[in-house]
């Protein structure tokens, strides 16, 4: 019988996968990385996805969750949510439209639905790419 051998490749497969997958790309920045694995992953209330990035790529940045913390990221999302922000140059800005009547209205500013592929920061920096700024909101 080859079960018990099928089971454990197939697991180590998924694992070798999933480890591919949460790898920060080179040069990518900390902030798109945890945009594009809340995209795939979600969170699970803690900052592993940070750390995973500050492990893999900035092993020096001892302080970075306590950086994250300080600015209201106290998992994953949050720093998307809290910490920072779509960069200015991204967002649609605040402009005139017609409605379905052919009235003027002002639509106001929006979030990018989606953020461009990582601008790149140096390799050890746990900062943005310029596709980010520090949010206002908090
Ligand atoms: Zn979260
Ligand atoms: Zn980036």
């Amino acid at each position: 019988m080859e079960t018990k051998d099928v089971g454990d490749e197939a697991e180590q497969i998924v694992r070798a996968l999933s480890d591919g997958l949460t790898t920060p790309h080179e040069v990518e920045c900390l902030v798109c990385y945890l945009n594009r694995m809340m995209t795939e992953f979600g969170c699970d209330g803690t900052l592993r996805f940070a750390r995973r990035f500050r492990d893999e790529r900035a092993p020096r940045a001892t302080g970075l969750e306590a950086r994250l913390e300080g600015m209201g990221g106290f998992c994953d999302c949050e720093v998307l949510f809290n910490a920072y922000a779509p960069a200015r140059h991204l967002w649609t800005p605040e402009h005139w439209s017609v409605d379905d009547d052919g009235e003027p209205v002002l639509v106001e500013e929006a979030e990018p639905e989606t953020i461009p592929a990582c601008a790149g920061v140096t390799r050890g920096s746990s900062q943005p790419c310029r596709n980010w700024e520090r949010a206002r909101r908090w």
